[in-house]
C-alpha cells in the first residue's frame, strides 16, 4: 500500500493492514494466517511523517537442526520517522522536529510504501539461528530419524560413545 504525504490527514490517518503483496516466496518469509497491522501516520512538517503502530503475524519457519516446520509469533511495536531528503530539509535538519532513538527512513519522494515497511519488520523478526526449540535434538546422522520423536535404535552405537568403547573392551 502506497501512501502519499499529501493524503495523510492533518490529524493523522489510521491504517489496518491484513495482507501485503509479494511476501510469499520471498526468502525465509512464509506467513501463517493473515497479518494484523495497525498503524497511524502523522505529518510532522512538509517533509516528515511519523509512523506509530503495532505488527502481529505468525511466521512459518524451518528448524535448522531437525528441518521440521514450526511457528513463530511476531508481535512488535512500529515506530519510525520518514523524511524526504530535499535541499531545504537538509539545511534545517538540526533545527527541525526530532525524536531521539526513532528510526529515520530517508525517502526519495514523499511516498511511503507500507508493504515494504512491514516486509522489512518481518525480516528483522527472523531469528539468527532458526530452532524449533532450544532443546531440539536434531536428526540422527546415521538413520536420519528426528530425535525429538524419541531415541532411534542406533543412539548408543556411535563409535566414539563411551558405550561403544565399553562394548569393544568386553569383546576383547
Ligand atoms: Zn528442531
Ligand atoms: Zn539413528
Amino acid at each position: 500500500m502506497l501512501v502519499r504525504f499529501n493524503e495523510i490527514s492533518p490529524h493523522g490517518s489510521q491504517y489496518d493492514i491484513r495482507k501485503i503483496d509479494g511476501i510469499e516466496g520471498s526468502a525465509g518469509l512464509v506467513l501463517c494466517g493473515s497479518l494484523d497491522v495497525r498503524c497511524s501516520l502523522t505529518r510532522k512538517g512538509d517533509a516528515k511523517v511519523e509512523l506509530q503502530g503495532w505488527l502481529k503475524a505468525t511466521l512459518l519457519l524451518e528448524c535448522d537442526r531437525c528441518l521440521a516446520s514450526y511457528r513463530r509469533e511476531v508481535d512488535t511495536a512500529l515506530q519510525m520517522l520518514f523524511e524526504v531528503e530535499t535541499g531545504a530539509s537538509w539545511q534545517v535538519k538540526d533545527l527541525d522536529y526530532r525524536i531521539p532513538d526513532l528510526d529515520t527512513i530517508v525517502l526519495d519522494a514523499p511516498v511511503i510504501d507500507l508493504d515494504d515497511v512491514i516486509r522489512q519488520q518481518l525480516y528483522l523478526a527472523l531469528p539468527m539461528k532458526s530452532l524449533c526449540s532450544d532443546q531440539c535434538r536434531g536428526i540422527c546422522s546415521r538413520c536420519g530419524a528426528n530425535r525429538n520423536h524419541g531415541p532411534c535404535g542406533c543412539a548408543d552405537e556411535h563409535e566414539n560413545s563411551p558405550f561403544a568403547v565399553l562394548a569393544q573392551l568386553k569383546k576383547e
